[in-house]
């Protein structure tokens, strides 16, 4: 049973008392040690009347239906809207943040819409969306409200897809994925050195969010990469992680590398070339990956779904767009009826790669909000 300590405050239970009188947070493993009146270092989870709350709950940075393609899940109820949102905050300190107005904000502004879980499962039930995604920052750190619009999805038939870079504690990630249908993980590189100096974070807890998901769920796990040129795009750190990916998780686990566009701290850094992308997908694909995709890059090749059993085209797709589809409505190769992996249900969707803001009051019908 919750408690209502005001309009966004939350409680939360993943933390501790330390014998110094401050209390530990145990959400990811940054466990931040506050003193009342502070906030941890993912600004949305504070100390406040001696117990530490989430002072977030029901608010977002906003709203959009995007392309599942985008998240990216390739296969993954493919050509379907997903109702995306984020909060304020985050628990990694990434030098190359795509989204740093909103997992940098430290002002609450940013989040102007508010939004309780029920209100969100309607706007995107009613909206056609076949699912919510928690984004734009991560979301382990809003754990109780992406948990409870979960929920109120699942109530509504609406399925959940987490964005996340899986830096999180144990007993928090399993928490917040038993409310999970699908997940695309952030691997973003394969060293720790990596992890340390431009994350500010490490790489084996994020290792094991990757096998939990594949060996103790039934999360629908696809990865993403983002090459940044010199820091993580050498061959044989690409081939380590591709054949860590293969060995520990399996061939079927897509494998996403995204383009890097110099952004937030690393602006000096220039974006990544076509043929990082593609070298980097040739190497998962030799490794024994039957699904590499490069990203954010019109690619139609690289980005397209092949059948591992004869080869042929499965799914065509260029930069989130689909067109050609040789998929059984079961998600089987229409040519030698090989299974593809992943969640299929019916003919493709018909979204294309629209983006389209919502404002929620308008969504959701009155007399169901
Ligand atoms: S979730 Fe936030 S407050 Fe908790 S340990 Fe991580 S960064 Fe610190």
């Amino acid at each position: 049973m919750t408690r209502d300590l005001g309009r966004h405050l939350h409680p939360t239970r993943h933390w501790h008392r330390l014998d110094d009188g401050r209390l530990q947070c145990d959400v990811c493993p940054r466990a931040c040690r506050l003193r009342e009146g502070q906030r941890g270092l993912c600004f949305v989870r504070a100390r406040q009347d001696d117990e530490v709350v989430l002072t977030s709950y029901g608010r977002s940075s906003g709203f959009c239906l995007d392309p599942i393609e985008k998240k990216p899940l390739n296969h993954f109820l493919p050509g379907t809207a997903v109702l995306s949102f984020g909060t304020a905050g985050c628990n990694l300190a990434c030098k190359f943040c795509q989204n740093w107005e909103t997992s940098k904000s430290r002002e609450m502004d940013t989040l102007a819409d508010a939004a309780s879980p029920e209100t969100l499962a309607e706007a995107a039930a009613s909206q056609g969306a076949h699912s919510v995604a928690y984004t734009y920052n991560d979301p382990v750190i809003f754990l109780e409200y992406a948990r409870d619009v979960a929920e109120a999805c699942r109530e509504r038939g609406v399925r959940s897809v987490a964005v996340t870079a899986g830096y999180v504690c144990d007993a928090p990630r399993r928490e917040f994925f038993a409310r999970m249908d699908a997940a695309n993980v952030d691997l973003k590189a394969f060293t720790e050195g990596f992890y340390r100096r431009i994350c500010g974070a490490g790489l084996s807890p994020v290792l094991d969010t990757l096998l939990y998901l594949r060996h103790e769920t039934d999360v629908w796990l696809e990865i993403t990469t983002l090459l940044i040129p010199g820091h993580n795009d050498a061959s044989r750190e690409i081939e380590a992680l591709s054949r860590w990916v293969v060995d520990e998780l399996g061939p079927d686990v897509p494998l996403h590398f995204s383009a890097f566009h110099p952004d937030w701290k690393m602006r000096d850094t220039p974006p990544t070339p076509p043929a990082t992308l593609s070298r980097a997908r040739e190497i998962a694909k030799a490794n024994g990956a039957r699904y590499a995709f490069t990203g954010n890059v019109h690619d139609p090749d690289g980005g397209s779904t092949y059948c591992h059993g004869c080869g042929e085209l499965l799914i065509e797709r260029d930069w989130f767009a689909l067109s050609a589809w040789h998929l059984t409505d079961d998600g089987h190769c229409r040519h030698c009826g090989t299974a593809c992996a992943g969640v299929f249900a019916g003919p493709p969707g018909r979204w294309g790669r629209r983006r389209q803001p919502l404002r929620l009051g308008e969504a959701v019908p009155a007399s169901r909000r």
